[in-house]
């Protein structure tokens, strides 16, 4: 890297030295993000959780683990936003596509794709990390409109589940920015 005035000694080791922007929000950093308490999974559908780590209301996106145990079909959805996924454990597939995503798989699901979730027998149990921008849109398999998710959903989801399971509805604001 080139810089006009390299850096001496004493400063390579120095923060830096003037305030944030006024307006910038809080980080957000989540020491077990497979989490050690149970009760932080918010259940989706039978044997299907999710995991808050970022549910950002400004810019519409939430980042979350998904984690399934079970196999079969999952759910059919159409992405108008880029989806980002990180496979920390297990595999699944989509229907309309040949590749798997294994274990360590980065995946790109780009605007405009529709495709349905499914994981294969023998897979006990399932985490990906799914960064998702504005809507799941769920369709049936001509693309009639069967629901849809998007960041406002899933607080409501995380808040009703935190009140039940006893972290309280609070538990879910340190993810909300
Ligand atoms: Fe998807």
């Amino acid at each position: 890297m080139s810089v006009e005035n390299p850096e001496t000694q004493d400063e390579a080791r120095m923060p830096y030295q003037l305030p944030f922007p006024r307006d910038a929000q809080e980080e957000i950093v989540v020491p077990h993000a497979i989490p050690e308490d149970d009760r932080v999974w918010v259940p989706q559908a039978e044997n299907v959780w999710f995991r808050p780590l970022c549910l950002n209301r400004s810019s519409g996106y939430w980042v979350n683990l998904l984690k399934v145990r079970k196999s079969g079909v999952l759910s059919r959805h159409r992405h108008p936003n880029p989806v980002h996924g990180y496979v920390i454990k297990g595999r699944w597939e989509y229907l309309e596509h040949d590749w798997v995503a294994e274990t360590g798989s980065y995946v790109y699901e780009p605007p405009g794709e529709t495709h349905t979730l499914v994981v294969p027998e023998g897979v006990e149990e399932m985490i990906t990390m799914f960064q998702v921008n504005g809507v799941m849109y769920y369709v049936d398999p001509w693309g009639k409109h069967m629901g849809y998710e998007d960041v406002f959903t899933k607080i409501d989801m995380c808040r009703a589940h935190y009140i039940k399971c006893g972290l309280g509805e609070d538990y879910v604001d340190q993810f909300i920015r």
